[in-house]
């Protein structure tokens, strides 16, 4: 990993003066932060039950018996917490602020409530899907300027917001490899506000720009509790620790509190519900540009773009959220290989490299004029078909024609609308997937199946 404060200096990470001890199941026994030091001290529930810091005095932590941390100490102070019966915290209060929160029936923050000494804020969060798009407020009944997040639409498998945008002002973000946002520019490409962060998310910056929420990990710093508020759950970066357990249960670790097995420079969350370690993309990736793959299938692709004088797409991993593997993106010829998909496991080298083939498939068919763009003609539909066709069959020469079609059906509504088959059935009706499936029919009919990836596709516009 690369020390963060060392590309931009303008941000300032003090790793070497950073370290963190931990027990066998990843509970904090010592933590040394700048010229603070802490000792820890937990329980067999993994719970904290005694934090004493050098210059902090002892805290004393406090737990529901379902595992909710009631008495929590943020950036923001000491709050105690309570929580409704899914374990959400609705209710915060620091002896002069009370902080109310509300959701809606999918889990997302939907309201909150601040009221202090002769101030009092209602905000109001609109979502697009688990996308946080709006903020409005009102402030002692006066309204505030609304605060609204764009997420990249050319990106549609990220997660990370494109720009702030607040009044008259718009923020671009710039971020770091597990979607921190890095840098706010303005529109002329200066920097506004850079970021910066210790290891666990403690912000490390003043830069002067309130409005912006978005930061650690592309989530919602909430200036109020001082946590960062995922979509599922609330993450206290003072401690390193979600403030709640994992909904999932003890089937991912014994360590329910834990974020991201106490890797964040090599690992990311994704709405408080599933954290990765995300080497074996990078892996895969090594394994593959060194030609020091055993896969022979892989090599033969990387020569055929060669011998046709296809310009070698340029691969890497990212982080996505749709459910998908990896992707090829036909208007920058790159590939991407998704290292974190919302529905994905974690996925170990070879499904990686698996992905990577695929995708070179769909790279030799562009390069070989199989432009894939056009979903709205039956031509289009049918060459998009047949790339698909290829691609699952190079990728699993094993597979039987159906799951081969099946596949390709899938991967052509994602394509065309960003949704599995699914629920284009559910949206469109069965009508939907006649056409996918004239589509796959006419590429099967015209031998898309037994071709090789990169062949010439077969006129799809011809009439019989
Ligand atoms: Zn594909």
């Amino acid at each position: 990993m690369i020390g963060k404060s060392s590309i931009l200096g303008t941000n300032k990470v003090f790793l070497s003066c950073i370290d963190h001890a931990y027990d066998a199941v990843g509970n904090r026994v010592s933590a040394t932060e700048t010229t603070n030091s802490y000792s820890y001290t937990a329980n067999a529930l993994n719970q904290y039950t005694s934090i004493i810091g050098n210059n902090d005095g002892t805290f004393i932590p406090e737990y529901d018996d379902d595992g909710n941390q009631t008495m929590v100490k943020t950036e923001t102070g000491v709050w105690r917490i309570a929580y409704n019966g899914e374990n959400r915290p609705v209710a915060w209060s620091n002896g002069t602020t009370v902080v109310e929160m509300a959701y809606d029936d999918t889990g997302r923050r939907r309201a909150k409530h601040v009221v202090a000494p002769g101030a009092e804020v209602l905000h109001s969060f609109l979502y697009d899907g688990y996308l946080l798009v709006a903020e409005s407020a009102v402030s002692n009944g006066v309204p505030l300027t609304p605060i609204n997040y764009v997420w990249d639409p050319a990106e549609r498998t990220a997660t990370r917001a494109l720009c702030t945008l607040s009044g008259t002002n718009l923020w671009f973000h710039t971020h770091d490899l597990t979607k921190n946002v890095w840098e706010l520019l303005d529109r002329a490409g200066n920097i506004v506000a850079p970021y910066g962060y210790a290891p666990f998310g403690v912000s490390s910056f003043d830069s002067g720009v309130t409005d912006n929420r978005i930061g650690w990990s592309s989530e919602y710093a909430d200036p109020d509790s001082g946590c960062v508020s995922y979509r599922y759950r609330d993450y206290n970066v003072r401690i390193g620790e979600w403030i709640t357990h994992d909904p999932m249960g003890e089937t991912t670790a014994p360590n329910l509190y834990r974020y991201v097995k106490n890797s964040p420079f090599a690992s990311l969350d994704i709405m408080g519900l599933y954290g990765w370690r995300d080497d074996n993309c990078e892996e895969a990736l090594k394994s593959a540009r060194a030609g020091s793959t055993r896969d022979s299938r892989l090599g033969a692709l990387f020569n055929d773009l060669e011998e046709r004088r296809c310009p070698i797409p340029p691969i890497s991993c990212g982080c996505c959220t749709a459910r998908v593997g990896g992707y090829y993106d036909h208007g920058k010829n790159s590939i991407i290989l998704c290292k974190a998909g919302i529905f994905s496991k974690e996925r170990n080298v070879s499904d990686y490299l698996s992905t990577l083939k695929h995708e070179l498939v769909h790279a030799l068919d562009a390069c070989g004029g199989g432009g894939d763009t056009d979903c709205s003609s039956k031509a289009g539909l049918a060459r998009k078909a047949c790339t698909e066709l290829r691609a699952y069959k190079y990728q699993h020469p094993g597979w039987k024609e159906d799951t081969v079609r099946n596949n390709a059906a899938d991967s052509i509504a994602e394509a065309c609308f960003g949704k599995e088959m699914k629920s284009q059935i559910a949206v469109h009706g069965k009508g939907y997937q006649f056409k996918v499936e004239i589509a796959i029919n006419a590429a099967v009919a015209a031998g898309c199946l037994g071709q090789r990836p990169g062949d010439p596709f077969p006129d799809f516009n011809r009439r019989k």
